[in-house]
């Protein structure tokens, strides 16, 4: 279990990226969905002991890993959002090299840990190849498996699907999914469908504050009844939202179907639909945006 108290980050120039913060993520999959700027970045980077909050506390089982770096590092897998530059050696070499830092030090071991790594994540044909070359997928991928190395007991992923394409990003989820349900996996990302397809826990995270949290399913029915629907065109847009909460529009062949929130039927033209994590996640974030 990873516990999350009163954590609070505020950067030199002033901007306060987390803002008491507190969670409990339980082993299984944690999806931690937010924004572009929401505090994801400063949450994770937090957790995997990059960077030292400003306040708060976290504890990862027994381990107090403000206090305590060191041994949190033992037991964390980390894919960053973004790897940075991948020097010009083979796949292979390069996960051997990460497992020699990791403390893999036998040599049987590390063969015996490279090479069910690649296989793992479906990079056994490639393995040759320098990592420089490969596609956004296989890259992902290669991340994955570095962050397995050594059978960390918590591991963190930070907006792993972004620049996927569709097939990529589910062969991607698929592994993610695989990793088993011992461990605690934090999943952040921006895509509600990352959270809906993978995720038995989350929560929402907004201007630094995490505004819901718990399983996906206890907070679709907190709409259940609530969200209602219907298509529009592109003039009459205006007026809907002037009259009613609107929470998202999508275009669908040239038409714009608006969702709403309504303790009750607005009429108007509009019907009950059944509301999806996505009308969760804007309802919330619009919720979020009035209070603040
Ligand atoms: P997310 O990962 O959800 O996009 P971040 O944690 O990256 O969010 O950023 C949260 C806020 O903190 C944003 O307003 C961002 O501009 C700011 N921020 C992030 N990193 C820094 C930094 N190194 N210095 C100053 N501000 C930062």
């Amino acid at each position: 279990m990873l516990s999350i108290k009163n954590l609070s980050h505020v950067y030199a120039n002033g901007v306060r990226a987390l803002d008491d913060v507190s969670l409990e993520v339980p082993p299984g999959m944690f999806g931690l969905l937010g924004p572009n700027g929401a505090g994801k970045s400063t949450l994770m980077r937090s957790i995997a002991t990059l960077q030292t909050p400003t306040s708060g506390d976290i504890h990862f089982q027994d381990i107090d890993v403000i206090a305590q770096p060191e041994l949190l590092r033992r037991t964390l897998g980390y894919l960053p959002q973004d790897f940075g530059v991948y020097p010009r050696v083979s796949a292979y070499d390069l996960l051997d090299h990460m497992a020699v830092l990791k403390g893999v030090a036998g040599k049987a071991e590390r063969k015996e840990t490279v090479e069910g790594l690649l296989q793992q994540v479906n990079l056994w044909a490639v393995r040759k190849k320098a990592v420089a070359g490969y596609s956004g997928g296989m890259r992902q991928r290669f991340g994955i498996a570095q962050a397995l190395i050594g059978r960390p007991q918590l591991i963190i992923v930070d907006e792993p699907t972004a620049g996927l394409d569709p097939e990529e990003r589910n062969r991607f989820l698929n592994l993610l999914a695989e990793i088993g349900e011992q461990v605690v996996v934090i999943l952040s990302t921006h895509i509600v469908e990352d959270v809906s397809d993978l995720c038995p826990r989350m929560a929402i995270i907004a201007d630094g504050r995490i505004v819901r949290d718990g399983a996906p399913h206890e907070l679709l029915a907190s709409l259940k009844g609530r969200i209602w629907t219907k298509t529009v065109d592109k003039a009459s847009l205006e007026a809907v939202r002037a009259s009613h909460q609107v929470i998202s529009t999508r275009l669908f062949a040239g038409q714009t179907v608006v969702h709403v929130l309504a303790d009750k039927d607005p009429g108007d033209g509009f019907a009950g639909v059944a509301g999806g994590l996505e009308d969760v996640y804007f309802s919330t974030l619009a919720a979020a945006r009035q209070a603040a």
